[in-house]
């Protein structure tokens, strides 16, 4: 009778949202898992796979990386709310 078909978008890409963990460490399994790929790992050069902007975080005193060096300078991966 009606075409109730509903359309509800196209299939959004695997969104690293609120399941996301954070990385502690520089791992390009954890990487993977919040949207980033590693380009280069000793230059630590960071590329959003959502955006494929490349990023290269700060590394602090003690080889640390910041929080949220992993985040994508366009926001691809940052969860809602929390910076
Ligand atoms: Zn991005």
């Amino acid at each position: 009778m009606s075409n109730d078909l509903k359309w509800s978008g196209p299939a959004r890409p695997s969104a690293p949202t609120k399941s996301a963990r954070r990385p502690k460490r520089f791992s390009t399994f954890e990487l993977k898992r919040v949207g980033v790929a590693v380009l280069d790992e000793s230059n630590v050069q960071l590329q959003c796979i959502a955006c494929h902007q490349v990023w290269s975080p700060n590394i602090l005193s003690g080889g640390k990386l910041h929080r949220g060096y992993w985040k994508c300078p366009n926001g691809c991966n940052s969860p809602k709310g929390k910076f």
